[in-house]
């Protein structure tokens, strides 16, 4: 069974609000992924890479303006 992590976000996916973002800054959820499954071009909205994704939640708590969510 895959069952690797334990947490409540299983049936969640990451998604980015785009228009939470404001588009003008380095994104700090970035930094703190432990997988890398954020990316940023230039000052775009961060895309995530749900392949890497473990759902841990990080940088939905670490996003000022709630532009990332579990849901
Ligand atoms: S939920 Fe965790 S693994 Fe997924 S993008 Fe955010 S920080 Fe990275």
């Amino acid at each position: 069974m895959f069952n690797a992590r334990h947490n409540n976000n299983e049936n969640k996916v990451l998604t980015v609000k785009i228009n939470r973002c404001p588009q003008n800054h380095p994104c700090p959820s970035v930094k703190v992924c432990p997988v890398n499954a954020l990316s940023q071009k230039g000052f775009d909205a961060p895309v995530v890479d749900q392949q890497k994704c473990i759902k841990c939640g990080k940088c939905v708590r670490f996003c000022p303006m709630r532009a990332l969510r579990m849901e």
